[in-house]
């Protein structure tokens, strides 16, 4: 690693956390941002494979980031939660809105480039060495110097890998396709519905599959899929694990959804375990590198959200000359990220660990009848909707 290029900081990885990680630096840190380079392997508008949910929750990230992205999306005013037989839903106007990652993206992207902040696209991060003094990096184009590296690359980080962090358990596995619609015989789409439903548990899978209503190319779609979180421990041993794939294609035929001409794509996502290590002496990991949600596998507004946890702590690294980040998992678990995601976390392990989990099914009948308010209780407390009912509505 001869003659390299110095940065004070670099971020691996354009997608929304590294985005929003350098525009939250650029408003803490005007000048510290001017010597901050983003790596990317890919370029705007790359291809994403995602739900493409914002909840109100990244609405809000946005705002503080001050961004009003002008994006096609489709909004959701209502969200149903499944299980088995029993279903409820939750109707808030415009509480979610669906969007086509690749454009999202790059609509931050390009919010980024206009604060004149640096990015290098098709450039990927290949080998990263931590020293004493900062980090040498090797991209496919040059080698770096930085005093603080942040690890934005994604579920199959290579900062993780590097740092020997790639190991710890935390892996989810998803799968998702993208299906043309008659928007007049789609009932999700007339009635403006997100659909979540958990009853995959009952074969095995930690999680839920969704259906959401999209645009694709300005079109009427359907994006539906599957998440499996792997999170609880398999308490009933007699019973394997569920088959991924065999359980979504099954509950589509069973719907009668025409597979033909479309592609299953998948991908992983990493949850937040509070307990991992989030960080290294001159590097610190962020969204989906570090650990998202376990539950919903919601991560856009989460790595949104750390952005602005890790631009705080480069601004105080620097500022004390101490770049060790011993109170950045500190900062992690305190902060409402770290908090909402604990909530989450142990929801999704006394969900997932039983596949007849009675104690929930009761739950979903008392949630069917129950009034509105407790309904929309419900989704406030699980992040989904803002806190408070009557300021919301
Ligand atoms: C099927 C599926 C459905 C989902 N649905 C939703 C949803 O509805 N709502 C929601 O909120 N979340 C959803 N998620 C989660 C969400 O997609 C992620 O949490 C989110 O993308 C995390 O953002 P990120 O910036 O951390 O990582 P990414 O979006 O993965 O971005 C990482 C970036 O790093 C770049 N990169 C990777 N390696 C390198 C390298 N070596 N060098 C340089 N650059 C590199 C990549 O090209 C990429 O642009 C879903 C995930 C999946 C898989």
């Amino acid at each position: 690693m001869n003659n390299p290029l110095q940065y004070k900081v670099v971020i691996v990885g354009g997608g929304p956390t590294g985005l929003a990680t350098a525009l939250h630096l650029a408003q803490r840190q005007p000048a510290l941002a001017q010597e901050m380079l983003i790596l990317e392997a890919a370029e705007h508008p790359r291809p994403k494979v995602c739900g493409g949910g914002v909840t109100f929750h990244g609405e809000e990230q946005l705002q503080k980031l001050g961004l009003h992205l002008n994006v096609p999306a489709f909004t959701v005013n209502q969200l149903v939660f499944r299980l088995g037989r029993l279903d409820f839903s939750v109707p808030f106007p415009g509480a979610m809105r669906v969007i086509e990652r690749r454009l999202f993206d790059a609509a931050i992207a390009e919010a980024v480039t206009a604060r004149g902040l640096r990015v290098h696209s098709n450039e990927k991060l290949l080998d990263l060495q931590p020293g004493p003094d900062g980090v040498m990096l090797k991209t496919t184009r040059h080698t770096y110097r930085a005093a603080v590296v942040v690890g934005a690359d994604g579920a199959n980080s290579v900062v993780r890998r590097k740092l020997n962090l790639f190991a710890q358990p935390g892996i989810a596995r998803l799968l998702r396709v993208l299906t043309p619609i008659n928007p007049e015989e789609e009932e999700a789409w007339r009635q403006q519905t997100a659909v979540f439903d958990f009853s995959c548990i009952q074969h095995g899978i930690q999680g839920y599959s969704w259906d959401f209503p999209c645009l694709v190319d300005g079109q009427p779609h359907m994006n539906r899929g599957i998440f499996d979180s792997r999170l609880a421990p398999q308490l009933q041993h007699h019973l394997p694990h569920g088959n991924l794939k065999q359980t979504f294609l099954a509950s589509l035929e069973a719907r009668q959804i025409n597979l033909s001409n479309v592609r299953l794509e998948g991908h992983p996502v990493r949850w937040f375990n509070p307990e991992a290590a989030f960080a290294r002496p001159h590097v610190l990991l962020a969204g989906d590198a570090a650990g998202v949600d376990p539950l919903f596998a919601e991560g856009i507004s989460y790595g949104m959200e750390y952005g602005s946890i890790v631009a705080e702590q480069i601004e105080d690294a620097f500022a004390r000359n101490d770049f060790r980040f011993q109170n950045y998992k500190k900062a992690l678990q305190q902060h409402r990220l770290g908090r909402l995601l604990r909530r989450r976390t142990f929801i999704a392990r006394h969900l997932f660990a039983y596949r007849q989990p009675e104690m929930f099914f009761l739950i979903w009948r008392m949630a069917t009848i129950a009034p509105l308010t407790i309904q929309y209780a419900f989704g406030s407390f699980l992040g989904l909707l803002p806190p408070r009912y009557e300021t919301a509505v």
